[in-house]
């Protein structure tokens, strides 16, 4: 039995699809010219099926001038100058696999070295098109989520964002991976598409082959190969039972979030795309506390998303919120969170460098545009924008006002911009909290990014295994941090939410709750059970367990008197 880590719930039996490049090795052995060439047109058909297949099953997923990258790559395909020089080439004695592999590089260096952006842009495509084609001379499998059509579960070393977004959860049971951690994007990808995940799976790759059943235990992180009758057994009927939980919970979906002595909070949903807000709708959500808006910035491959763009996206999210508050955070770059189109400077740590609000700052025509963007979206429904990794009140000053004269600028271009938009802040860098009070002045509502807050609090890296037992969100020093925030927000009349991790954690709740927390934002799935915790919950109550916990001295220490409480009260 792997064993790795559990990042989104869910316990699955199915059949592996390995999500892995495949190797490239040209044939050694001279073919037949006649046999190459026949290779080679077989090759180009199937190519032709492959792309016009994907291009169907994209239709209704994707708007049409998105389609159109799929007619541009047949047109590639279909080139005759390009499907030529390789005939020549095997007319000449080449074997298929080497002129398609000359014959592509050659283009798309040709490409590259264009002047005009329009050119230089289909190099990547013709690359795309070229590695497909390579691939089916050589027989081999071309790894494409969007292909699968029938229940499986992929294997992969790491996946990225956009990896994650493409997935259909009709098909793909559930995920596991060599690399990541709780808090690693893929992850929280996967808990707002709610599909069962596993990740740090050391081994699971080499342990598989496609096809190969397996079962997965994505509540505890196990993971068996080729299991017997009686581990599938097992695993499908815990499976059913964890399904049959979760549908008990909908009951709750229309119900307020409220503790049993009349104390109401607010739990909201943390998305990534506007595909998710399915996900928020289904779970109840009362509100988006955290929309991380650069994954639309992860996923356009060749520059920054433009203004247009961002403002249908932002749109349509704050539509299908109907009135209720959507928190934009600004573009939190840098760190894990890499873009293809841009290069970072070197630094030794990228975590403490030029990322988020400081790039932001810096590079002001990517702000200006995405607060445009935001502001014009704003008329749509309720918006709020906050900043994140603010360290200074000067930093979160600056922000302001910039978006004070983007708005300006609007309003006099003629746009409809809404006039009750809250701005507000992240508290994840340790000085913000500690300055709680200096901020809580201008800002309209702190969101508390525990993630990184305990990251910077214990020095411990989010994504590192070897400081794993570091990474403590319930360190009492981190929950010191965590109420000086809420009560400066409170002193000022303003509200404090958490959207980091913490927010779903059961065991924190309560403490959560009796610090005086208003809103809980976390993935979709996370928010009935969370709403069943608070409404089993006493505030007057677990303000005294709040105080008492703040007293511990370890995080263990206070994770085991809450269990104790817990388990006391059932
Ligand atoms: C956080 O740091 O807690 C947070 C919510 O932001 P992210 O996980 O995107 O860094
Ligand atoms: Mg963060």
């Amino acid at each position: 039995m792997l064993k790795g880590i559990a990042v989104s719930s869910g316990i699955v039996v199915g059949k592996v699809y390995k999500l892995v490049q495949p190797e490239i090795v040209l044939k050694e052995e001279k073919g037949e010219t006649s046999a190459e060439l026949a290779a080679f047109k077989a090759a180009v058909a199937k190519t032709r099926t492959d792309i016009e297949k994907i291009k169907e099953r994209a239709a209704g997923k994707l708007k049409p001038e998105e389609l159109e990258i799929f007619d541009a790559h047949l047109t590639m395909l279909d080139d005759p100058e390009y499907q030529g020089q390789i005939e020549a080439k095997i007319n000449d004695g080449s074997n298929a696999d080497l002129a398609t592999k000359e014959v592509t590089d050659m283009m798309v260096n040709m490409f590259s070295m264009m002047d005009d952006a329009y050119f230089k842009e289909r190099a990547a495509d013709i690359k795309d098109v070229g590695q497909r084609l390579l691939c089916n001379v050589l027989g081999l499998k071309v790894p494409d989520l969007t292909a699968i059509d029938e229940e499986v579960i992929i294997v992969a070393s790491d996946l990225t964002p956009s990896d994650t977004a493409q997935m259909d959860k009709k098909f793909i049971i559930g995920f596991c991976t060599e690399e990541g951690g709780r808090t690693s994007h893929s992850a929280i990808m996967a808990r707002s598409l709610e599909i069962p995940a596993v990740v740090g799976c050391k081994g699971i790759l080499d342990a598989t082959t496609d096809d190969m059943i397996i079962a997965m235990d994505a509540t505890s992180g196990d993971v068996v190969t080729e299991p017997s009758d009686d581990v599938k057994e097992d695993y499908i009927k815990r499976g059913n039972e964890l399904k049959a939980e979760k549908e008990a919970l909908k009951v709750l979906i229309d119900q307020p979030s409220i503790s049993l002595d009349g104390h109401k909070v607010e739990i909201a949903a943390n998305i990534g795309t506007p595909k998710d807000v399915d996900g928020v709708i289904n779970n109840g959500g009362e509100a988006v506390g955290l929309y991380r808006t650069e994954f639309l910035y992860m996923d356009s491959k060749e520059d920054f998303p433009d203004e247009e763009t961002q403002y249908e996206a932002y749109k349509a999210v704050l539509e299908r919120m109907e009135g209720k508050r959507v928190v934009f955070r600004t573009l939190d770059i840098g760190g894990d969170k890499k873009l293809d189109y841009f290069q970072f400077p070197e630094e030794l740590n990228p975590f403490l460098g030029y990322r988020a609000i400081r790039l932001c700052l810096d590079r002001q025509d990517i702000f200006r545009t995405q607060l445009r963007a935001i502001l014009r979206a704003s008329a749509y429904g309720r918006a709020a924008i906050m900043f994140p990794m603010i360290a200074t009140v000067d930093e979160f000053k600056r922000a302001k006002a910039i978006y004070e004269e983007e708005r300006e600028k609007l309003v006099k271009e003629g746009f409809n911009v809404a006039d009750d938009i809250e701005v507000g802040m992240m508290v994840e860098i340790p000085a913000s909290a500690i300055m709680a009070e200096k901020f809580a002045k201008y800002a309209d509502f702190f969101s508390i990014g525990t993630n990184d807050l305990t990251q910077y609090t214990m020095a411990a890296d989010r994504g590192s295994k070897e400081v794993s037992y570091l990474y403590q969100p319930l360190n009492p020093a981190v929950l010191t941090l965590i109420k000086k925030a809420i009560d400066a927000a409170h002193k000022y009349g303003k509200w404090c939410g958490v959207c980091g991790e913490l927010a779903s954690d059961i065991i924190a709740a309560p403490i959560l709750l009796g610090l005086g927390l208003d809103e809980f934002s976390m993935t979709a799935p996370s928010i009935l059970p969370a709403r069943k915790m608070i409404r089993s919950l006493n505030y007057e109550e677990m303000k005294d367990l709040a105080a008492k916990v703040l007293e511990l001295e370890s995080q263990d220490e206070i994770r085991a008197y809450v269990e104790d409480y817990l388990d006391s009260k059932n």
